[in-house]
């Protein structure tokens, strides 16, 4: 396979299309994607897969905003990449950073032999989805067939760019990651190692070369863009570059510092106001049981919403 020239049309055919998801929460709507993905051969392993993808999913929802989501996860699959795709008329909750229901899910899984191609494809996913004529299409696609045929033109072409499209808040994540586990207990380490694994997977060789550069240099890699002025060296960037980076996910490169830029996360969801508390907590008690506590009290919260929810449908009806 040649990654410089590839369309989306090669990794998917009409079979892994679902063209009305009958589930109506997040987790069901993933293993509905997966039970088709068994069913065809694409995977083996339903379990491991996804466990995965609810481990990815726990660390940042995947959910793109304007109602798309890419759920993912790295796992030995029969062939080099697993995907299918699921629509929702009526949409479903995916914790989306713009907090809109999610119309179309991206399942994708990919083979741990070709490092980069999530990057690579995500990108490419990304670059499409960005223009609200093409998701307008894809949500306005009358039927399968439809569907697939606007999927199948996304092309993954890889040009060098002088940013990096829709992975600030991973990276950013991935620092908060990397400097909490230098004071992290034993116990933690583990599971914060697993968690910048995760994240690294999904990143570029190169960016991360130079991720971990800046980490050991300075300590930190990443610095935010406020009023123009990068927060690292406190000079102004391009007023070209600023308006690019406000309010985008983009990552771009200070000129003066290097430090990889971005822009400060707009008003903090609930979530993240969860995950600031938990952080707290963890200073205080620290402890692996801790996090697997608040790890299996998140699934059953999940599950309790699920339940209400279908009630709260059934009660519609
Ligand atoms: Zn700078």
């Amino acid at each position: 396979m040649n990654l410089r020239e590839t369309s989306f049309g090669e990794f998917l055919k009409p079979s892994q299309i679902i063209f009305e998801l009958k589930s109506k929460d997040k987790l069901e709507a993933i293993e509905e994607l997966l039970d088709s993905l068994v069913k065809q051969k694409l995977i083996t392993n339903k379990n491991l897969t996804l466990t995965r993808i609810i481990d990815r999913e726990n660390l940042e929802s995947t959910a793109l905003g304007h109602g798309i989501a890419v759920p993912h996860a790295r796992v030995d699959t029969e062939g080099q990449i697993a995907v299918a795709v699921g629509r929702s008329a009526e949409g479903i909750d995916f914790e989306a950073p713009d907090q809109k229901p999610v119309y179309l899910i991206i399942l994708v899984i990919w083979n741990p032999s070709i490092p980069g191609l999530f990057n690579h494809l995500f990108a490419g996913l990304a670059r499409f989805l960005i223009r609200p004529e093409n998701r307008d299409r894809l949500f306005n696609a009358r039927d399968k067939n439809e569907l697939y045929s606007v999927l199948s033109e996304i092309q993954f072409s890889f040009p060098r760019e002088d940013k990096i499209i829709n992975r600030a808040s991973l990276l950013k994540k991935l620092q908060d990651i990397e400097i909490r586990k230098r004071k992290a207990p034993k116990e933690m380490q583990k599971e914060l190692q697993k968690q910048s694994d995760l994240i690294r997977e999904e990143l570029d060789a190169s960016l991360l070369a130079r991720f971990d550069l800046l980490m050991d240099r300075y300590g930190y890699a990443v610095a935010e863009v406020i009023d123009g002025v990068c927060q690292s060296c406190n000079l102004n960037i391009s007023t070209q570059m600023a308006s690019a980076i406000e309010g985008s996910n983009d990552i771009y490169v200070c000129e003066n510092c290097g430090k990889y830029l971005i822009s400060p996360r707009k008003k903090e969801k609930p979530a993240k106001e969860k995950e600031e508390k938990e952080k707290k907590e963890e200073k205080g008690k620290a402890g692996k049981e801790r996090i697997e506590k608040s790890e299996t009290e998140k699934i059953a919260a999940k599950a309790e919403k699920a339940k209400k929810a279908k009630a709260s449908t059934k009660k519609k009806k």
